[in-house]
């Protein structure tokens, strides 16, 4: 049997769903509380906001918008993706209705929901779990955390710390039926790979079945973008981000759904690395470079133990 050699979003969805399945992004116009203190210094709301995405618009002019653009030819399904600023920003009683109203849609099948680890209100968990119980569809809650490190933590201007992460997974753990998924960030300056490494196998020993990693990224007008400037903040070349993603994937848990390994800032807003090539291209010379080394995720994790992966692609 022919197994892929990454657990991709497509991988997992064809497995549970018997098709690969759309993510419609969609605004709130609620601001991220980090704005108020100065906001993260990489980020750049706009150069990961599709064109057909206004905030202004309302959830169900988003929808049809994304389902327009988005569906149109190779999805049937999708999942609500609340992925602008800090959707859980938003009280739980003034959020639950959104989230209800996008239920509604048999076309949708679930919810992901991108946020702060330190903006998990108290009453979220057990709303989210009540809603998925009552519709049987899924929830997602990613939490961006991108180090285990404090001091890069505070480098990013994060203002959250390493255990408010941990007490977000504690506490949307508690009631079960919520997915959990972490954004990482590699690449983040100060950090060394033995650093990078610690991050990922101390994140994947938690209970999360989902993970994007993010190569950094200095998009044109940011604080990151001053600093770059000063030849503060190398950046990777492509061939030095594939290699040590075949050293780093290997240690992820074959289990966990690998959404992204690569961030795809828009070209016109994209100031460093700038690699000239689709993210498709990247994708195929990894994965050939997987088969022709014999590598695989799971592989350096203590579950693989002895059991050796069936019949390569
Ligand atoms: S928490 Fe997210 S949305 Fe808010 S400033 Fe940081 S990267 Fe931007």
């Amino acid at each position: 049997m022919h197994r892929p050699r990454i657990r991709t979003f497509s991988v997992h969805c064809r497995e549970r769903y018997g098709q690969t399945v759309g993510k419609i992004p969609l605004d709130l116009g609620i601001p991220c509380p980090n704005r108020a203190r100065g906001g993260c210094l990489y980020c750049q709301p706009a150069s990961f906001t599709p064109a057909f995405l206004r905030a202004a618009d309302p959830l169900a002019e988003q929808i049809s918008r994304g389902k327009a653009s988005l569906l149109a030819g190779r999805f049937t399904r999708y999942f609500a993706y609340f992925q602008q600023e800090t959707p859980t920003a938003l009280a739980t009683i003034d959020l639950l209705p959104h989230l209800q109203r996008m239920l509604s849609d048999p076309d949708c099948l679930g919810l992901i929901l991108s946020t702060r680890p330190d903006t998990i209100a108290a009453d979220l968990p057990a709303a989210l779990a009540d809603l998925i119980q009552k519709t049987g569809k899924a929830c997602l809650v990613e939490l961006g955390v991108q180090s285990i490190h404090d001091r890069s933590l505070r480098l990013l201007n994060r203002n959250h710390c390493f255990a408010d992460f941990l007490a977000a997974v504690d506490r949307l753990h508690a009631v079960q039926r919520i997915e959990i998924g972490a954004h990482l960030i590699l690449g983040i300056p100060g950090e060394s790979e033995a650093e990078m490494l610690a991050t990922v196998r101390t994140v994947c020993a938690l209970p999360l079945q989902h993970l994007k990693l993010h190569h950094l990224q200095v998009i044109r007008d940011t604080p990151l973008h001053r600093l770059y400037t000063q030849g503060q903040v190398p950046v990777w070349n492509q061939e030095a981000y594939l290699e040590l993603l075949l050293r780093l994937v290997p240690h992820i848990p074959a289990a966990l759904t690998l959404h992204r390994l690569w961030s795809t800032a828009h070209p016109h807003l994209l100031v460093a690395p700038r690699w000239h090539c689709h993210a498709a291209a990247l994708s195929a010379r990894l994965q050939q470079r997987m088969v022709e080394r014999g590598i695989w995720q799971g592989q350096r994790t203590p579950a693989a133990g002895s059991t050796k992966q069936g019949g390569q692609q």
